[in-house]
């Protein structure tokens, strides 16, 4: 049990809400001017949390594990988690790696809660911006996945929030960062086939359902290049080089395992626009890749390397990574290989001119060459977007690539983008909700966990967390205290006396102090129109048929994943 620290049993004379628009025609929440005379005790805490991924499932067990159902204010906490998949944990589900079952063990924390009578499930329930009955139906993946979750029930923020004291978002980021300024690129004018974010790819091969119509085919692809070297472009490369008898045990669908079986890959490349100290992927990640069997890899030497120790200096860390990446692997067979790239940015995608793969597919990359530039911090010039790959970008520790003028051009039957991900923004019709949105970040204009208006004010009982807050940073134990943190925050300000709250102007009361009852009317009239709504005891059922389709193959997998949503949901009966 988490302590609940003393401040919550304080008692509240009065609470002042206010709504804020943020501009003109954007009504950020429905009007509720209202006094409140009850006493925190009394006041309902009714959370609706918008995502049921790691950020999810720990701010809902955060908060009810801090408030014990036989608390004083037990039986006055409620907490709905409203999903738009019928399967619950985001992206440890459809995210995390096949052959890394020990980080989808964190699922256990939302499988507690379901033994909490205040917490309930509503899988397939997709929340948006647009009214239920609009016929302007956003898209939530991309040009590369037009999905728009037609099995889901729809229901829009104004729909809900009457229902709620508190909403949390935790939506998580499901867009890729766009490369569109390179041509060919999947998100340009003329976007190449092969060339695919990372995240179609890694959405695909873990089955999520809005990616498994993607065309993945790796007959006659011999050499692939991943742009990017983050913790996910070691993902997508190892899962390309794996030998197929070490994936066929995981929880890869078998269609899956049938396309990685047909692979003529042989060689990935992953590159970067800066040097080897400037990688973002993590030692354990990097030793993995380099255990792979029968896979050569020729290291990182000479002035590269040197530049690099120089410029990490004492980091113990990066020191270790640099000492990792410096030696060779060599292999007999030499038939497959993978490299580390340095100081090259994409500056086209061009097609193939032949040679067995399909027309209009990727065949070449021409990369621009770059040198690294070491600033003072004083002078770090202002971030570029994301796809300004080919301009002087700042890092972390002043660190920049510059190009040279000079490009080189090597061969590519696929290219992976892995330039990160961003978040929806929530944004409805004229005179609809509409979510603070920092476009320019990709997340929930938020200032720690709390939702802000466009002037920087807090709107009332509206949080996010994870990484619709955040962004695309940080693993499930960085999102889990981002969760506390959030959770603490929240009940903070929802049991803050109105004295306390007025030492501060960041803090703000709930966004309904007297919530209506029960769930939102409609979700229950989508429901008798047919809607299906997951429950807790629909995704038991979910997940003991996947269960059971590995079972019957008999292969010695914990699950056969179901990659539509109808199959999920005839399960139901
Ligand atoms: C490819 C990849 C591999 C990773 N591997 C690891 C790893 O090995 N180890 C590790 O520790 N971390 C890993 N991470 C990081 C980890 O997955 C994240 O830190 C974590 O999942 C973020 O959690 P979240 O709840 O913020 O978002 P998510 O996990 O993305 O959850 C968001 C949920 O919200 C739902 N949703 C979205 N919009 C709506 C809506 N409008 N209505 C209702 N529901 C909605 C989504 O369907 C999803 O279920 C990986 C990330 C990626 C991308």
């Amino acid at each position: 049990m988490l302590p609940r620290p003393a401040r919550f049993r304080q008692v509240p004379p009065l609470i002042r809400l206010v709504s804020r628009a943020s501009t003109p025609g954007r009504t950020l929440i429905p009007q509720c001017q209202t006094y409140s005379t009850e006493t925190s005790a009394e006041r309902p805490l009714k959370i609706a949390i918008i995502g049921s991924g790691p950020s999810g499932f720990y701010t809902a067990s955060r908060i009810l594990n801090s408030i014990p159902a036989d608390s004083p204010n037990g039986q006055n906490v409620q907490v709905h988690m409203y999903e738009r998949l019928p399967t619950p944990y985001g992206l440890v589900r459809y995210g995390v790696a096949p052959d890394h079952p020990e980080v989808k063990n964190c699922q256990h924390k939302f499988d507690e809660l379901s033994s909490d009578a205040r917490f309930k499930f509503f899988g397939n329930v997709l929340i948006s911006s647009q009214p239920s009955s609009s016929q302007t139906i956003s898209t939530p993946s991309s040009a590369l996945s037009p999905y728009t979750y037609p099995h889901s029930v729809r229901i829009s923020f104004d729909e809900v929030l009457p229902y709620y004291s508190t909403l949390i978002l935790t939506y998580g980021a499901s867009l890729s960062n766009p490369l569109s300024s390179v041509p060919g690129s999947s998100s340009s004018s003329k976007p190449l086939g092969n060339v695919i974010p990372a995240l179609g790819l890694v959405s695909w091969y873990n089955s999520h359902p809005a990616f498994c119509g993607l065309p993945v085919n790796l007959r006659g692809v011999e050499e692939v290049s991943v742009v990017g070297q983050g913790n996910v472009a070691l993902d997508v490369a190892r899962i390309l080089l794996k030998p197929i008898d070490q994936l066929s045990k995981t929880d890869l669908s078998e269609e899956v395992l049938q396309t990685l079986s047909e692979s003529s890959v042989r060689k990935v490349r992953v590159v970067g626009r800066r040097g080897p100290g400037q990688v973002a992927f993590t030692t354990k990640e990097f030793r993995e890749m380099l255990s792979i069997p029968d896979l050569e890899y020729r290291g990182v030497s000479g002035e590269l390397m040197q530049q690099a120790k120089d410029l990490v200096g004492n980091e113990r860390m990066k020191k270790r990574l640099l000492g990792l990446m410096e030696k060779s692997v060599k292999n007999d067979s030499g038939r497959k290989s993978f490299a580390l790239e340095f100081l090259r940015s994409p500056k086209a995608f061009l097609p193939s001119t032949g040679g067995g793969i399909d027309t209009g597919a990727v065949g070449e990359v021409e990369w621009n060459v770059n040198q690294l530039l070491s600033s003072s911090p004083t002078t770090t010039p202002s971030p570029t977007p994301p796809d300004s790959q080919v301009q002087a970008v700042p890092t972390g520790n002043t660190v920049m690539a510059r190009p040279t003028g000079e490009t080189v051009t090597r061969r590519a039957d696929m290219v992976i983008e892995s330039v990160g991900y961003r978040s929806e923004p929530l944004t409805g019709e004229e005179g609809g909700w509409n979510l603070p949105f920092d476009e320019k970040r990709g997340r929930v204009k938020n200032v720690d966990g709390r939702v802000v208006d466009e002037e920087g004010v807090v709107v009332p009982g509206i949080y996010a967390a994870g990484w619709a807050a955040r962004g695309p940073v940080g693993v499930i134990a960085s999102t889990m205290h981002d969760a506390y943190a959030l959770s603490d925050l929240l009940m903070d300000d929802h049991y803050a006396t109105k004295a306390s709250q007025s030492q501060s102007q960041t803090t703000a009361g709930p966004l309904n102090p007297t919530p209506e009852n029960g769930v939102p009317e409609a979700l229950v009239k989508a429901q008798k129109n047919g809607g299906i709504v997951v429950d807790l005891e629909g995704w038991a059922k979910i997940d003991q048929a996947e269960r059971d389709r590995a079972r019957i193959m008999g292969k010695g997998k914990e699950r056969e994943k179901f990659r539509k949503v109808e199959d999920m949901l005839a399960v139901l009966g």
